[in-house]
């Protein structure tokens, strides 16, 4: 039957034919992610709860992480590999648990090539990535013969463990997408030299692939449709390699943008949503298999939206089903509206990754923890005051409430959110606001007596069987001489509209929200066109690698962002974002001073000495953005025991991801 809100997402889809044939119960597909735990053989039953957990939830399709088809294809060291039989037989309690309930799983085949982070990498050639400290060796032609056999056998074994299809990695630069750019392939054998002998592996790959598995076996391969790095593929070679990809035996053409070593965002908050379609859209247009779309898309409305519009087959998220496992069966029920969106910050799940630590997700801590962190049912309803409506809160609220709890939630101001409320008013952060609308529906759903407008004093708390305190913080305000000039605002007081900054505006304290209340003052609106040329996105078919020269931003401020360590400014931002955070300011032309020492502020603006030389930032408006203190005068004051969380408990390097995963393991533990 036709579902009646998303026909289209919701409609099944046949991959390959005969036994091995692949009925899609929809047309979600959960997009490969690398969790930490593929990597070690006793994490198989926790990866296996984080999958069927995804399956119960209703997913279309799942594919794993990478799994490397050599040793020399690690992602790093003693990294995941798919090469033997044992293997294999350790991933059937994988495939059995997704299989038993109801879903279907895919293997990803991904070789690291030069992206390795270990001595053993291998590329296409010997040049080193900007984003490794190790220098890939050069394949001989042998060993790219050999590697081209790898991949097929790890694909038949991913067959042999039961897996339902297999994904060729072809895209973000790793090793296949090496071979495919001049940028990486300057071989002059068989395998490198003109673009069709650049395409040679890749062909080979799928090719041999599809001989051993046989005609049925569905295939995926994940094809880079931009490369967004200098010496990148045009796009006459992208649509011919999917048409020698398709004669190879391809059944569905996944998608990918951009490489890691790109310097365009490409899947983090400030990515407009669906920003890449088109270019999928226009893979279709090549291609007689199923096409499908990625990155950037979290919501069920635009992924129907993309399918109606006929730019894609089928939709893959990834980071969307690590925070809320149950977004197809969600939609499914249309309560699209309880789904927990992922907000694209990348902060628990790539930066964990990238930081060797597990991943996790922001908005739902309990994702790759599904073993560990459980909200069981109470077996005594227990009443439970939360003193708080922030981030961690708001967690303690919902998941007292989930186990069964009778929750009553306090605020003292008219609205929740705290100072997650803030955030969502920075440029490229307007998903925040999707958090704080699955929290509140949540606390709808469950039944949560929600106070507003309401200061809990101990007396309020009395009754309670337990008491969480969560009053989160307040903004620092430093011993500056002359801090009370009426030109200072506070961050709050900026991004909450209550005060406009004038034209020249000093920003005290560089941490991430000195950079974004920076990025709030100088940001000029901007639609999609606007955000590509401010990036230097052009027409593959023009420019290779779909790189072309930036548009110059214009600034609606002139700001001066100030610290006083020495260090770089916004050095700890998140390591997959902090990057493109820096690169809006250089392109939003923010001055940005290290090592300074305030003096004093007046009527000329904001003194400081640098490198022993005194100075001033001449300012209309100066925002403070000095960290902040926590707030805890009523849990300083209660006779009684409670539970101190979130930002209330430790302000220092407070963010929503320990505030939510606070509340959350605090009441698991109740
Ligand atoms: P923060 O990261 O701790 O930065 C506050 C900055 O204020 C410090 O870097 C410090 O720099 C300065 N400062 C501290 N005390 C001061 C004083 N007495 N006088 C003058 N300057 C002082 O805190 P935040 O920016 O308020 O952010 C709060 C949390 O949210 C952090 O954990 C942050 O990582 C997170 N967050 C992250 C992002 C992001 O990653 N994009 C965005 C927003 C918030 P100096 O001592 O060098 O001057
Ligand atoms: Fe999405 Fe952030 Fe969660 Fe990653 S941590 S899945 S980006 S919400």
């Amino acid at each position: 039957m036709t579902h009646p809100r998303y026909p289209h997402l919701l409609a099944p889809l046949t991959l390959g034919t005969g036994p091995d044939a692949l009925v899609l119960r929809n047309r979600v597909v959960m997009g490969s992610m690398h969790t930490g735990l593929e990597d070690r053989p006793w994490d198989i039953d926790r990866l296996a709860a984080f999958f069927t957990e995804r399956a119960r939830g209703g997913v279309g399709l799942i594919i794993t992480g990478g799994y490397a088809p050599t040793k020399r294809g690690w992602l790093k060291p003693f990294a995941s590999e798919m090469t033997n039989r044992l293997h294999a037989a350790r991933h059937e309690r994988i495939t059995g648990a997704v299989h038993d309930a109801g879903g279907a799983i895919a293997l990803q085949v991904l070789h690291a090539g030069r992206y390795g982070y270990h001595p053993l990498s291998q590329g296409a050639s010997a040049r080193k990535s900007p984003i490794t400290p190790f220098r890939p060796s050069a394949m001989s032609s042998k060993e790219v013969d050999r590697t081209a056999t790898a991949f097929a056998r790890s694909v038949a074994l991913a067959r042999k463990a039961g897996y339902d299809a297999a994904e060729i990695m072809g895209s973000e630069g790793y090793l296949i997408n090496q071979f495919l750019a001049a940028r990486t392939n300057d071989r002059d054998d068989q395998w490198g030299g003109s673009p069709s002998r650049r395409m040679r592996f890749p062909v080979e790959v799928v090719r041999r692939s599809r001989e051993l598995v046989g005609d049925d076996f569905p295939l995926v391969y994940r094809i880079s449709l931009l490369d967004l790095v200098e010496g990148g593929q045009t796009w006459e070679e992208t649509a011919e390699l999917a048409l020698h990809l398709q004669a190879a035996g391809v059944t569905v053409l996944n998608t990918g943008i951009g490489w890691h070593e790109a310097r365009v965002p490409t899947i983090i908050t400030q990515v407009p949503r669906g920003a890449w379609r088109s270019y999928t859209a226009r893979l279709k247009q090549v291609v007689d298999v199923p096409v499908c779309a990625s990155n950037r898309i979290n919501t069920p409305e635009l992924a129907e939206d993309i399918l109606a519009a006929g730019e894609a087959d089928l939709v893959s998220m990834a980071r969307p089903l690590l925070a809320d496992p149950a977004f197809v069966a969600k939609a499914m029920d249309e309560r699209a509206d309880e789904i927990n969106t992922c907000i694209a910050c990348n902060q628990a799940c790539l930066d964990h990754v990238f930081s060797n630590e597990r991943a996790s997700c922001l908005v739902n801590p309990r994702a790759c923890r599904e073993t560990e962190l459980v909200l069981m049912p109470t077996l005594r309803r227990r009443t439970v005051a939360v003193v708080g409506a922030g981030p961690a809160g708001l967690a303690a609220a919902t998941s007292a409430a989930e186990r069964g709890f009778a929750v009553t939630l306090f605020e003292r101001s008219p609205r929740l959110g705290g100072q997650f409320r803030l955030a969502m008013a920075v440029p490229g952060k307007e998903d925040f606001a999707d958090t704080l609308r699955y929290f509140m529906r949540r606390l709808e759903v469950l039944g949560v007596d929600v106070r507003l407008g309401t200061t809990a004093g101990p007396g309020d708390l009395a009754g309670f069987d337990e008491v969480v305190v969560a009053t989160g913080v307040e903004p620092r305000i430093p011993d500056i001489p002359g801090i009370d000039h009426p030109s200072v605002a506070s961050y709050a007081d900026v991004l909450s509209g209550a005060v406009v900054p004038g034209r020249r505006v000093a920003v005290i304290g560089a941490g991430g929200i000195g950079v974004d209340v920076s990025v709030f003052l100088t940001h000029q609106a901007e639609d999609l066109d606007d955000w590509l040329a401010h990036w230097g996105v052009g027409d593959p078919a023009l420019h290779e690698g779909g790189l072309t020269e930036a548009k110059p931003r214009t600034p609606a401020r002139e700001v001066t962002l100030v610290q006083r360590k020495t260090t770089p400014i916004g050095i700890g931002l998140g390591r997959t974002s902090g990057w493109a955070h820096r690169a809006v300011l250089r392109q939003s032309h923010v001055t940005l001073v290290s090592g300074a020492t305030y003096d004093r502020i007046d009527d000329e603006g904001l003194h400081l000495t640098v490198d022993g030389a005194a100075r001033v930032v001449a300012a209309d408006t100066i925002v403070v953005c000095a960290g902040q203190d926590s707030v805890r005068d009523l849990y300083d004051g209660l006779d009684r025991p409670a539970h101190l969380i979130g930002g209330a408990d430790l302000a220092a390097e407070l963010d929503a991801e320990r505030a939510i995963r606070q509340g959350t393991e605090l009441v698991a533990a109740l």
